[in-house]
């Protein structure tokens, strides 16, 4: 065996690292273990059908009636979350004025628009969060900004880049069919519609269809009960700030303790007559330090601020790291803790040697900081066995890491009982109670904190019928796996843009990701328009070679995702033979594609039939 740090024989002298990896593996495994089920992904129920109800729109005025559309745009862009809406800002940036945003919420803000727990916030900073800050004039008023903030950011962006102008709300694209002798595309609408687009941008978002737990007698609950991503403030009182005075007389259950659950459940504990928190595994809850933002600074910003603290925020958590810290929080302190206990750390070449025990350094340093994150349990909760049961033990990356200074002591709290079901989740509901361990807690009101159903391709999820050229569906061209060329287009499916995580490269500031995205697809659009081609569409060629280096570049995370508890990270403990996401990394993604616009691989993208017609642009 190699040698490690602490060398000993055995790898490594638990006593030199203060703890015992060994063991540490042991645990993780076990915990993983007893998660793991065999029905994986399937476990869970769609919000569909008798479960309809759990989707529909508690914000939204009643829809007003208007006759169906027969038209025609250049730019049809679903979804109007924050990449529908920084698509279409660059896109109106490049010079294109029409554009129409079809989004089925009431108003713009995608997963801000649905999600209004209470205790929301924006779990990265919000000055690298929310897009466009420089360009809608805005500077957050926390580092952490609350979800009404973020929705109105929203909301602004859709008035600066006037895309409010020609929005279609409370409509759901049913079908898209590509049309060549017109060279366009039919999009067909709940509401009647028939418009007709050069391009469609899809942007669905991977959070937008809430799934329930697949918890036997479900349907049987006679309660209260709602999804966090539909908040029913009618029954609870207050508002995203919190206030639940209606929960005084309340007994609450919320099932699920992820990101979503870390900011709800303070609220809900502070006001609940009691609060039952069913858990199947715990999060890592570090450490949150909101603040207001210093007016002195926000003063002092200089242009390109933003660009630069996003750019920095990716070098820590997905680069190499950088010499400076500007966002300094626990995405990347914890980044940096681990980069330092890698042997690039001192700048100096790796040993051949060195470079083979990278994946056992890497671990080394996870060990530590789940070590930390542990510690805070047991420094802020009270009672031993809660503490015990609210530790997290598997590795950092396994699941979304979450940050909280409120949710922690919530357990200290005589009101709120921590129900641990050792990795096995609620066993059963009945009309008025659920059951776990055997026991029957009695509620009146059952809250689904079990996150979204993030199954398919992003067209796929959003239930979008789409048929290319030769009415060939998109399910029948990828039956045996998604084929794009860098994520963003498909062979057979002209001026057809995906936005979203598949076959590109994705980091946990996921508007970055879009906003980066966007403007990739707004420089194609524009070139496209200054050449005059009438489509834009990869060849199968360069679609092949582009899947094959997904495969080469992700193998190695295979191994990561399948030791990891199972979790939408890992599709429910089966993470498939490979990743569809690029393995080189957001910053190598982002300098490939900026190549390929700027050193003429575009040209082979782009097709000319004959020139537009007067007035088509
Ligand atoms: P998650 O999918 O992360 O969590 C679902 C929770 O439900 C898990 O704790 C899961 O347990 C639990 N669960 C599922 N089935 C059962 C069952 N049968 N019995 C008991 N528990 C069950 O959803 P969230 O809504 O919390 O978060 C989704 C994503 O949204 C996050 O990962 C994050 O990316 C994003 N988010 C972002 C925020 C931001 O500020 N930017 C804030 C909140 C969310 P188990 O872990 O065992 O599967």
């Amino acid at each position: 065996m190699a040698e490690t740090p602490a060398g000993t024989a055995d790898g490594v002298d638990p006593e030199a690292l203060g703890f015992d990896p060994a063991a540490l593996r042991e645990r993780y495994r076990a915990e993983r273990d007893r998660r793991i089920r065999p029905d994986g992904s399937k476990q869970y129920r769609r919000t569909t059908g008798e479960f309809g109800y759990y989707v529909d729109d508690p914000y939204a005025e009643p829809v007003p009636d208007r006759e169906p559309l027969d038209d025609r745009v250049e730019v049809a862009i679903i979804g109007g979350g924050f990449g529908g809406l920084v698509a279409g800002a660059r896109l109106r940036q490049a010079g294109v004025r029409d554009i129409r945003v079809i989004e089925k919420a009431g108003d713009f803000g995608g997963t801000w628009y649905w999600n209004r727990y209470p205790g929301i916030h924006c779990d990265i900073e919000s000055y690298i969060y929310l897009p466009l800050l420089e360009e809608v004039g805005h500077v957050p008023r926390m580092k952490y900004a609350p979800g009404e903030e973020i929705r109105q950011h929203a909301r602004a962006i859709g008035r600066q880049f006037d895309l409010y102008r020609d929005v279609c709300f409370r409509t759901e694209v049913t079908e898209l069919r590509w049309d060549e002798a017109a060279c366009e595309w039919t999009l067909r609408t709940d509401r009647g519609d028939r418009m007709r687009a050069r391009y469609v941008v899809v942007s669905s978002g991977p959070f937008s269809r809430p799934k329930l737990p697949g918890i036997p007698g479900i349907e049987t609950f006679r309660g209260h009960t709602f999804h966090t991503s539909r908040w029913d403030y009618e029954y609870t009182g207050g508002d995203a700030d919190g206030g639940l005075h209606k929960l005084a007389d309340k007994r609450v259950a919320v099932v699920g303790t992820g990101a979503t659950a870390i900011q709800c459940v303070p609220h809900l504990g502070r006001d609940a007559q009691h609060l039952y928190v069913f858990q199947r595994t715990p999060s890592s809850v570090d450490v949150r330090d909101n603040r207001p933002t210093d007016p002195e600074w926000a003063g002092a910003l200089m242009p390109g601020w933003q660009r630069r603290r996003r750019d920095n925020f990716l070098a820590q958590v997905a680069g190499g790291g950088a010499d400076e810290d500007m966002v300094s929080d626990r995405w990347t302190t914890s980044a940096r803790l681990l980069q330092s206990l890698m042997p690039s750390s001192g700048g100096e070449e790796l040993s051949p040697e060195q470079r083979g025990r990278v994946a056992e350094l890497a671990e080394l340093a996870d060990f530590k900081k789940m070590n930390e994150i542990r510690a805070r349990v047991d420094a802020v909760v009270e009672d031993r066995a809660t503490a015990e049961a609210l530790k997290p033990w598997y590795r950092y990356m396994c699941k979304r890491p979450t940050f909280s200074d409120t949710y922690l002591p919530t357990f200290n709290r005589a009101n709120v009982t921590l129900v641990d079901t050792a990795g096995r989740g609620v066993e059963r509901i009945t009309e008025g109670a659920l059951v776990a361990g055997g026991v029957e807690y009695e509620v009146d009101c059952v809250i689904f904190a079990t996150g979204f159903d993030l199954g398919g391709p992003p067209a796929e999820r959003a239930g979008l019928d789409v048929r290319g050229r030769g009415g060939v569906t998109l399910a029948e061209s990828w039956k045996d796996g998604p084929k794009t060329l860098h994520g963003f287009y498909s062979h057979g499916f002209p001026n057809f843009f995906h936005l979203g995580s598949l076959q590109n490269a994705v980091s946990v500031n996921f508007a970055h990701v879009l906003d980066e995205q966007a403007v990739h697809i707004a420089e194609v659009v524009a070139e496209a328009h200054k050449r005059q081609a009438r489509y834009i569409e990869p060849t199968a060629e360069a679609e092949a070679a582009w899947v094959a280096t997904i495969r080469d570049k992700a193998r190695n995370t295979h191994a990561f995702l399948a030791e990891c508890t199972p979790g939408y990270y890992n599709n429910e403990g089966n993470p498939g033979k490979r990743s569809e996401s690029y393995g080189g990394g957001p910053i190598e993604f982002y300098e490939l594609i900026k190549r390929w616009r700027t050193d003429g691989d575009m040209g082979d993208a782009l097709k000319r039939t004959t020139p537009p017609k007067e007035g088509e642009r």
